[in-house]
């Protein structure tokens, strides 16, 4: 290579460096749900006003890929309207996720990885529709996942992933090889429960929480729902969230927190 040339290879690393961008991560609105009160979250009707949970989706996308975290709600819930008063929470999802990826122009099989927080039925709701990536699970949330008698589980919802390619991990996971998107494993609310943290450019590193917290409330009184599968385990994950936290910097997105979503701007708008 005589030196001109090598100078111009020089040149067009330095410009591909400069391009070469962090994560973007984009926020979906995949539903929410009214409930009467926040006892089953085992927080008192004083102690909060929330009634609402947001049910968030989202997308990362990387140089080298684009992860899907958390499902959303089921797509029998999209356009339903309850006539009836029922029990349990009410439910609403406008625009199904898969509509809503390609109104961006993202087919399933552009997907290069999914991740759920866990296997319930508001985290899972398109695990059946992304199946064509890999699928990134923690294996004890794999290992629980058709177990019986669980509460908020629908297996059917994720049935597809029996035939999707599934790496099974056991603790923390860098996604992508960079440390810019981490999978933090914080079991104790299922088995397998883990979080995001994302390493943004501009907005500084986000986590998002999963269920380890699903309200404000939650995390100040560091109160465990009554139905979580290991309330002593979800405490020191609490305790290992908060060392990541220190230690990164990072601002914790509590996934349902509604007034916090009122305020993150929907895709296809992102933050980088
Ligand atoms: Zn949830």
């Amino acid at each position: 290579m005589g030196p001109q040339l090598k100078y111009l290879a020089l040149f067009s690393l330095c410009i591909s460096a400069s391009v070469s961008a962090g994560p973007k991560l984009y926020v979906f609105d995949c539903g929410s749900a009214k409930l009467d009160s926040l006892e089953m979250f085992n927080i008192k009707p004083e102690e909060s006003d929330v009634r609402e949970l947001f049910v968030p989706c989202y997308l990362i996308r990387h140089d080298d890929g684009i992860l899907f975290w958390d499902g959303g709600l089921p797509r029998s819930v999209v356009g339903s309207e309850p006539s009836e008063p029922t029990e349990g929470p009410v439910m609403r999802y406008d625009r199904w996720i898969i509509d809503q990826l390609a109104d961006m122009g993202i087919e399933p099989g552009d997907i290069t990885y999914a991740a759920y927080s866990h296997l319930h039925f508001d985290h899972s709701g398109a695990a059946n529709e992304l199946v064509e990536n890999t699928v990134l699970m923690q294996q004890a949330e794999w290992k629980n996942a058709f177990g019986e008698g669980q509460e908020f589980v629908d297996s059917s919802l994720y049935e597809g992933l029996k035939q999707a390619r599934l790496k099974l991990i056991d603790g923390d996971y860098d996604v992508f090889g960079d440390g810019s998107v981490r999978l933090i494993y914080t079991p104790g609310h299922t088995p397998g429960h883990q979080s995001l943290l994302v390493m943004l450019d501009n907005t500084g590193p986000v986590v998002l929480s999963g269920d380890l917290y699903h309200t404000q409330a939650n995390r100040t009184l560091r109160r465990v729902p009554t139905f979580n599968y290991n309330a002593e385990q979800t405490l020191e994950s609490m305790d290992k969230l908060d060392s990541v936290l220190a230690e990164t910097g990072a601002t914790l997105w509590i996934e349902h927190d509604k007034a916090l979503a009122d305020t993150l701007k929907k895709a296809p708008a992102f933050y980088d």
